[in-house]
């Protein structure tokens, strides 16, 4: 089919071929879907070993039994949880699939079917005008239908947003007497050492005398090999006595709802951990991975190419709803305080009956009765967390700018109290994060102050500072026009960072506000301009200039965007100085500052106290320039504020030049 010697097309191409995949596989063998048809599967794993335990809840009726049926190994009626109280799963059964016995039945079903496998990484998934297609092995592979499970790499994650690992080392044991109770599985046992995490042993029974014994850890780092040992060791020795380990289980699942990288690319399907199917609070995927094929499977039978486009689960999607927001919730308690994790958990098991617990972490309960166990639980670890989030929610610091620009306006244009307020405010916003932005340059090519470098990076950093200076004594005019260049081409990147803009939009968005805030106050502009150079502002800029830029913010619905633009509109009844303040403070600093803490992966005290010597010298130097710099005009006030001006533009060149860096690498 394909023209291109090089190029190899079939009608489905696996990339990935764990768990989903197989899944998929056998959904589409048990529906015909493979005959005739032309598949290839990719994975440098020849998938022979038994590497992962499946487990999953189900009611008897449901499909997934009847489907898996001979692939499920054991099944429990019964469990133990946190409070060590014996409960009924009914009308749930706990079930249990050897990852190789679901590799092994969908290897038959390939190899009925005379599918090919190429034992190899997939390099790369790319498009071109004729779709999207597969580079591997020095091949260019194409499809009708890509699907694509290789593990996927996270995003780093937002404020709001939280990414920790639910890792786990398990032994397989054979006791030395027939001393275990085969009908009883043991969910969170949290009778062992927290090691500042949430820890807990998972043990599920196989017979009289073997059983899987599993420590799980959930939190940032992951269980260190050493204290697991000794802590199943203990486990095992006071429950059962002396044992035999027969074989291990390691693994590490993401608890995540930061975004998943990649571009969405068309025929392409994604699956399993890629196609956001393992649930951010638990680790479970295996369900959501069976509807998943059953699905895609619908789709291919209907031929309904938009059907499956649409399965593609996106960020956004995944983190929509009132689940998504617990797990939000949990996972938050879970990366800042582990320690609530325990008596959560205990909590939970101890006053809500285990099917709800099950029905819950399925996604199937009401509001009600999530209202009911939620009021069970302790209250201040979700009060904490909900703070948390919504300190973190991107509407809630424009909001504020919003009302602060509200009350400054009411204090009266050139009020005094608007005067002594406002400008109370700006000063402590510049010492906050105005300066201390600008601070931590010298951390953002590698992360750390590296010593080596530090005498070169001081000059070179002063020496572009002194080169604007220079340039602004010898030549004003086409100093201010360089500064107000690269002003908005800088506040044009952090924005439009934050808000996923085009470079383009970016830029343009950079000059609108620059030429907004001063166009909007077009007298005192001309007034610190006459001071700095001979240029002048002709003519005054529309209160209603942003409008079009509001139009984009409802096209790209981002409330962040909608809102600023709102209170830049206000702004334009405050003085020059306090609307521009409140920009470069409220808007710029405060973006800024979240994405040098993202990229360099610090909490903000610490980037704070690292910034601390370079944001005192910055002070020093403003406090020298404010002193020092020639001043031959007859209104002293005004010409202070164009040697303010002087200064920003010195220190903003280096640090504009050092935070593309930032920029450049993320993208
Ligand atoms: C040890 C373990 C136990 C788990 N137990 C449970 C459980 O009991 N219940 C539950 O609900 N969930 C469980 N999970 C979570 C989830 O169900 C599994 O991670 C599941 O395997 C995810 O399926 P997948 O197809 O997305 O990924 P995988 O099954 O990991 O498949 C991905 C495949 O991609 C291949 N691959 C990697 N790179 C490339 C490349 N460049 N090109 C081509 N192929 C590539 C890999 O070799 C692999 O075969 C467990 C996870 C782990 C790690």
């Amino acid at each position: 089919m394909s023209s291109n010697p090089n190029e190899t097309f079939y009608d489905y191409i696996f990339a990935g071929f764990g768990a989903s995949a197989s899944l998929l596989l056998l959904e589409m063998d048990r529906r015909n879907l493979l005959n005739n048809s032309k598949v290839l599967i990719i994975d440098p794993d020849p998938k022979k070993k038994n590497d992962k335990t499946f487990c999953f809840w189900a009611e008897e009726e449901e499909a997934i039994v009847a489907d898996l049926h001979p692939l499920i190994s054991h099944s429990w009626s019964e469990a133990v949880t946190g409070n060590q109280v014996i409960s009924e799963l009914n009308p749930y059964q706990y079930h249990h699939i050897q990852s190789i016995e679901l590799y092994r039945r969908a290897q038959d079903i390939l190899t009925k079917n005379g599918c090919s496998h190429l034992n190899s990484a997939v390099d790369q998934i790319r498009k071109d005008d004729k779709g999207s297609f597969i580079c591997a092995a020095g091949k260019i592979l194409r499809a009708g239908r890509i699907f694509d499970s290789r593990p996927p790499d996270y995003e780093k994650p937002s404020e709001k947003e939280v990414h920790i690992h639910q890792s786990f080392i398990g032994w397989v044991v054979e006791t030395e007497n027939p001393v275990i109770e085969e009908a009883i599985i043991h969910l969170m046992d949290f009778e062992v050492k927290q090691d500042g995490g949430t820890q807990f042993v998972y043990f599920l029974p196989f017979s009289k005398d073997t059983a899987l014994v599993e420590i799980t850890r959930f939190g940032s780092d992951i269980i260190h090999e050493e204290a697991a040992r000794k802590h199943l060791e203990s486990y095992l020795q006071k429950n059962f006595g002396n044992f035999t380990i027969k074989s291990v289980e390691k693994g590490c699942i993401p608890m995540s709802n930061a975004k998943i990288l990649g571009e969405e690319l068309p025929g392409i399907s994604l699956l399993g951990s890629r196609n956001y199917a393992v649930k951010p609070s638990t680790g479970y995927a295996f369900k959501n991975m069976y509807r998943q094929a059953g699905a895609i499977a619908n789709c291919l039978e209907t031929s309904d190419e938009k059907g499956l486009d649409a399965l593609n689960n996106s960020h956004v999607k995944s983190n929509r709803g009132r689940f998504a927001f617990y797990d939000a919730l949990l996972l938050m308690i879970l990366k800042y305080h582990p320690e609530y994790g325990k008596p959560i958990f205990k909590k939970l098991f101890s006053n809500t009956r285990f099917h709800h617990i099950l029905q819950f972490l399925d996604e199937k309960s009401n509001l009600w009765e999530e209202l009911i166990m939620f009021s069970r639980l302790p209250l201040k670890p979700f009060m904490q967390a909900l703070f948390r989030r919504t300190v973190a929610e991107s509407w809630l610091r424009p909001l504020i700018i919003t009302l602060i620009t509200l009350i400054l306006i009411t204090l009266g244009f050139q009020s005094k109290v608007q005067t002594v307020s406002g400008y109370a405010l700006l000063i402590s916003g510049m010492f906050l994060v105005g300066i201390p932005h600008g601070a931590v340059d010298h951390l953002l090519e590698s992360g750390m102050w590296d010593q080596k470098k530090r005498i070169g990076f001081i000059t070179q950093y002063l020496l572009q500072a002194a080169a604007m200076a220079a340039i602004w004594f010898v030549a004003p005019n086409p100093a201010l026009l360089f500064f107000l260049v690269f002003s908005a081409w800088h506040f044009g990147q952090a924005d439009g960072n934050l808000w996923d803009l085009p470079s383009v939009a970016s830029t343009l968005w950079g000059a609108s506000i620059l030429f907004y805030i001063l166009g909007t106050h077009q007298y005192e502009t001309n007034l610190i301009l006459s001071s700095l150079s001979s240029l002048n502002l002709p003519f005054e800029c529309p209160v209603t200039a942003l409008l079009p830029w509001l139009f984009y913010a409802f096209l790209k619905r981002n409330i962040h965007f909608g809102l600023t633009i709102l209170w830049l509109s206000l702004s334009s009844m405050l003085p020059l100085m306090l609307a521009f303040g409140l920009y470069f403070i409220g808007q710029h600093s405060f973006t800024s500052w979240t994405q040098i803490c993202r990229h360099l992966n610090m909490r903000d005290e610490k980037v704070w106290l690292h910034a601390l010597p370079f944001h005192l010298g910055g002070w020093l130097l403003m406090a020298a320039f404010l002193l020092l710099w020639p001043v031959h005009d007859s209104d002293v006030t005004m010409n202070r504020w164009a040697v303010f001006f002087i200064f920003i533009a010195c220190i903003s060149l280096p640090h504009t030049i050092s935070m593309k860096v930032v920029y450049t690498k993320k993208s």
